[in-house]
C-alpha cells in the first residue's frame, strides 16, 4: 500500500512551546514561500515554513516557467523539457512566435526539493492555517507566533484580516488541467488555443513536459466551468483525460502587506493577468520579500519599514499588470478573425523581441 506523506490524524501532534515559535513564519511552501525562506538561508534567523502538504507533493500548475528564471533559483535539474517557440491557434489559423527566450516545463516535486535545500536550517511542519490574530497564527497544530509574518498560501489570502477571498465573486480565474503520457518523440511548442468555441473568456494550452503533456484551461470568467472544455481539448488533441489537478488563480493585484503581515506570490495576486503566469512572479515577489525579511533580521531595518519597502516594491509594478489586465480585458473581445492578424503581427521577429523581452523584464531575474 502506498503510504500519503502528509501527516495524518495521531502523527499531527501539537507543535509546542519553541516548536511553535519562530523569528519568521513563512505560511506555504510552494514557489513564493520556497522563494522567501530561500533567501533567508544564512541570516542566523529560525525560520519556520508550514504548509498542509509535503514539500512538492501537491502541484496544481502546468509548471512552465522563463528557463532563465529555473536556472537563476538553481533548479536546473527540475526541468523536463525546454520550449523556445509558441505556437497560437485560433479558428482561423496558426501562428508560431519564436521567443528571444525560452520557456521549461519542469516537474513540482523536483523544483520544490531543490528550493529547500537551499533553505539553509529553515524547519519545516505540515500544519493547515486557518486564521491569524496579530502575530499568532492558528494551525490544525496549535498555534504559532513570530514577530515576522508571511502569507504565502495562494489565492485565498487567508492570514489577511476579515473573510478569505472566495470563488466566484472575487477577481479570479479558474484553471484545470490533465497530464496524458506523451508518445515519443517528445518535441513540441508550447500551444495555446483562442477559441470561443473551447472557453468564452480564456484560453486552453498545452505544454510537453518530457514524458507528459499538460493541456489544460483557463477561465477568466470564474462562473464558467472548465471541465469539459478540459475534456474537449483533450480530446482534440487525442489524448485521454487522465489526471486532473486544478485550481483558482487571481488576475488583479492586492496589497503586498497588510496589518503587520506580507503577502506574496498568489495571496498578492502575483499572478500575471491575461497569462495566467504566477510562477517567476513568485519567485520574484518572494525574493524581493526575503530581502527585506533579512534587512530586519540583520538589524538594519525595522519591521515596519521592511512592510513599507516590500509594498512599494510590489505597488512598483502596476502599470504592469494594469495593462495586462486591460488585455485580458480585451483580447476575448476580438473578433477571431483581428486577433488571428494581430497573432500574425507579432510573429515578426522585431515585434516579438519587443514584446516577449518587455513582458520578461517586468519580473526578470537578477533584479
Ligand atoms: C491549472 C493551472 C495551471 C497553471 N500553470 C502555470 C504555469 O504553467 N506557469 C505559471 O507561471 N503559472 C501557472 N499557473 C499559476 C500558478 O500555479 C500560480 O500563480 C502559482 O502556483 C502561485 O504560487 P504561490 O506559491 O503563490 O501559491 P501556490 O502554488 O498555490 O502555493 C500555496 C501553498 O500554500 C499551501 N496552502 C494553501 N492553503 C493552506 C492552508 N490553509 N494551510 C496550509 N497550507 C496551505 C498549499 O498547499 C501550497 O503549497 C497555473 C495555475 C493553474 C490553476
Amino acid at each position: 500500500m502506498t503510504r500519503r506523506a502528509t501527516l495524518r490524524g495521531a502523527e499531527r501532534t501539537l507543535l509546542h512551546g519553541s516548536r511553535g515559535r519562530a523569528d519568521v513564519l513563512v505560511c506555504g511552501a510552494s514557489f513564493a514561500g520556497l522563494a522567501v525562506a530561500r533567501e533567508l538561508a544564512g541570516a542566523g534567523a529560525d525560520v519556520l515554513v508550514v504548509d498542509r502538504y509535503e514539500i512538492g507533493e501537491r502541484a496544481t500548475s502546468a509548471c512552465a516557467a522563463p528557463t532563465e528564471w529555473l536556472m537563476a533559483m538553481g533548479a536546473e535539474r527540475a526541468i523536463r523539457q525546454e520550449l523556445p517557440c509558441m505556437t497560437y491557434h485560433t479558428p482561423h489559423g496558426s501562428v508560431r512566435h519564436r521567443l528571444p527566450w525560452s520557456w521549461s516545463s519542469f516537474d513540482y516535486r523536483e523544483l520544490c526539493g531543490a528550493l529547500w535545500a537551499q533553505c539553509g536550517d529553515a524547519r519545516f511542519e505540515i500544519a493547515k492555517v486557518d486564521a491569524r490574530i496579530a502575530e499568532v497564527v492558528h494551525t490544525d497544530r496549535g498555534d504559532l507566533t513570530a514577530p515576522l509574518i508571511v502569507d504565502a498560501l495562494g489565492w485565498r489570502r487567508v492570514l489577511a484580516p476579515g473573510p478569505n477571498v472566495q470563488p466566484p465573486d472575487a477577481r479570479i480565474s479558474r484553471g484545470l488541467e490533465v497530464h496524458p503520457d506523451m508518445p515519443p518523440p517528445a518535441a513540441g511548442d508550447l500551444e495555446v488555443w483562442v477559441d470561443r468555441s473551447l472557453v468564452r473568456r480564456g484560453y486552453a494550452w498545452s505544454v510537453p513536459a518530457g514524458a507528459e503533456q499538460r493541456v489544460g484551461v483557463g477561465s477568466y470568467e470564474p462562473r464558467d466551468h472548465v471541465r469539459a472544455p478540459t475534456a474537449a481539448i483533450a480530446e482534440r488533441l487525442g489524448r485521454p483525460a487522465v489526471r486532473h489537478q486544478g485550481n483558482w488563480f487571481p488576475h488583479q493585484l492586492r496589497a503586498a502587506t497588510e496589518d503587520g503581515v506580507f503577502f506574496v506570490g498568489d495571496s498578492a495576486g502575483h499572478c500575471f493577468p491575461l497569462s495566467g503566469e504566477g510562477i517567476r512572479t513568485a519567485f520574484y515577489f518572494g525574493i524581493a520579500c526575503g530581502r527585506e525579511l533579512r534587512a530586519v533580521l540583520a538589524g538594519e531595518r525595522t519591521r515596519a519599514a521592511a512592510l513599507a519597502g516590500y509594498d512599494a516594491f510590489s505597488r512598483s509594478h502596476r502599470p504592469a499588470f494594469a495593462w495586462a489586465l486591460a488585455l485580458q480585458r480585451v483580447v476575448p473581445a476580438l473578433p477571431p478573425r483581428a486577433l488571428t492578424a494581430l497573432l500574425a503581427l507579432m510573429g515578426r521577429r522585431r515585434l516579438s523581441d519587443r514584446a516577449y523581452g518587455w513582458y520578461l523584464r517586468q519580473a526578470a531575474p537578477g533584479r
